[in-house]
């Protein structure tokens, strides 16, 4: 443990440690995350600069190089990204972190005495079972991380993909898994390592395809987590104490993650893994839309309603995103501040396409951050309220969560827009959300549906209701 480590680099890291802790904290709150960045980015910083003075680093050119490629990459894909296609991103990077895992197990196992281990047939139990655990988690992480991109960017249909007996046969993977495990450990064995790493790839696929639609916040939360276990696997492999820390540090957060958008989505883990929500009765309910009449609007109907108002509760989603309206409706919410009347905003938790989505977009138009508030403390206030001003949000708000059980997002809590005096609808169409369910709720005699980019009816309100 802890090969080629002095007391200083030791002190270093445990620095380095502090500060990443000091970074999540800092990104708790919109408030203080600038200030958590920067924390974790001396902790990076140090963290490099103490692993390249390690004493058994020597390759400098090779490192030079890899770390050239990689930034490079890295920056150009940071600077072409587009917001909308941050969770597929993510994914894409959790994908990364599972195959290193993989990679560093093999190259241990091939070569123990680079990693003082041991030497090849002789590796020590507890470095054997390190890098299995490593390579499996990492796996895992890497496939289930392809499929999740490929399902977020539209590659692979978003609905659960689902076999008879898919319990039964992910159960007998996981036993035979295990199995190969513990041979491995055993034997040392080259062949039950690659047969366990394979089976470990194919159970990644296995474990993500029966998940989609309105359940993939958990599975990129859930991913991340696995990407940091999968990161603490290679600290062990390397003796890296570091690693270690940092690899269940983003573990444990993803869990918390995880578990917090269980929790707004009113589903057990469990729930989620085994039961292939999200999809299934979804195009039924998208194909009940067809010739139903609504109530459309202009963007000047919706200012003189905003105008009148004396309470309004704007609620974000998705859609502000594509449209990148939230400058104007920043500008818009400011103008009628302006004429005395309270305007807030409203975040469902999975609302957007990944956690906190809407709340940094709010923060980067500098919207007041006391301004936006979470689903339970303002749900109540909707009865009240005058206007909810629904802007490309549409699963978040719907009552078919509430009232009908054969819904894929039965069960999930909804920001109860249906309740305020008027809603207004900014979208493009009547076009079903990410979960693939019509909303009733357009057809409701209180609402008024805005048809356009949301960017575009927003800028329109704002010179209405200034003029
Ligand atoms: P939805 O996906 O339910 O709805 C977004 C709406 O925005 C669409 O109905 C679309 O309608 C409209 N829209 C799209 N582009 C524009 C545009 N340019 N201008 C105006 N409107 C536009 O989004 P919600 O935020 O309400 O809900 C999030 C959904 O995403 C949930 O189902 C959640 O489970 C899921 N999800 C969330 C993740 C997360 O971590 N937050 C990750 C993965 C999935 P139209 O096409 O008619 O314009």
């Amino acid at each position: 443990m802890y090969r080629g480590m002095n007391n200083s680099s030791a002190l270093l890291y445990l620095i380095a440690s502090v500060l990443f802790i000091l970074a999540l904290k800092g990104l708790s709150h919109p408030a203080s995350a600038r200030r958590g960045n920067v924390y974790g980015m001396v902790g990076m910083g140090i963290a490099i600069l103490t692993t390249l003075a390690l004493p058994g680093i020597s390759n400098y050119a090779m490192i030079i190089f890899g770390g050239l490629m990689g930034g490079t990459i890295g920056a150009v894909i940071a600077r072409k990204i587009q917001m909308t296609a941050m969770p597929q991103l993510v994914a894409a990077f959790h994908s990364l972190v599972g195959m290193a895992a993989v990679l560093v197990a093999m190259a241990a196992l091939w070569s123990p005495e680079s990693y003082g281990i041991g030497n090849s047939g002789s590796i020590h139990t507890g470095s054997l079972i390190e890098m299995s655990l490593g390579a499996v988690i990492g796996a895992i992480t890497f496939s289930g991380s392809v499929i999740a991109f490929a399902k977020l960017q539209g590659i692979m249909s978003g609905k659960p993909l689902r076999f008879s007996g898919q319990h039964m046969f992910n159960a007998f993977a996981g036993v035979t898994l295990l199995l190969l495990l513990i041979i491995f450990c055993a034997s040392e064995s080259k062949l039950a390592f690659v047969a366990m790493t394979l089976l470990a790839f194919a159970i990644g696929v296995l474990l993500i395809v029966p998940i989609g639609g309105a359940d993939m916040p958990v599975v990129v939360s859930m991913l991340n987590s696995y990407s940091g276990w999968a990161a603490s696997g290679i600290g062990f492999t390397l003796g890296n104490p570091l690693l270690i820390i940092t690899g269940a540090l983003v573990g444990a957060s993803g869990a918390i993650l995880s578990y917090i958008m269980c929790k707004a989505m009113n589903r057990s883990i469990i729930n989620v893994i085994f039961g292939g929500f999200g999809g299934e009765t979804a195009s039924a309910y998208a194909k009940a839309s067809v010739d139903r009449p609504v109530k459309n609007g202009s963007a000047e109907d919706a200012a003189f309603l905003l105008k009148n108002a004396s309470s309004v509760i704007i609620v974000p989603g998705y859609g502000m995103a594509v449209a990148q309206a939230q400058h104007a409706l920043r500008e818009m919410a400011q103008t009628l501040e302006e004429e005395g009347i309270k305007v807030r905003y409203a975040i469902h938790p999975v609302a957007g396409r990944m956690p906190g989505h809407m709340n940094v977009l709010l923060a980067e138009a500098n919207v007041p951050y006391d301004s936006v508030v979470e689903l339970e403390e303002i749900n109540n206030d909707f009865a009240s309220t005058d206007v909810a001003f629904v802007i490309g949000a549409n699963d978040v708000t719907n009552p078919a969560a509430k009232n009908n059980p054969q819904s894929p997002i039965f069960g999930m809590p909804i920001l109860d827009v249906g309740l305020a005096k008027t809603v207004i609808f900014i979208k493009r169409s009547m076009a079903a959300g990410y979960a693939g369910i019509e909303n009733e709720l357009f057809y409701q005699d209180n609402t008024m549906m805005l048809f356009g980019d949301a960017k575009k009816v927003t800028e329109d309100m704002v010179k209405a209701l200034k003029h």
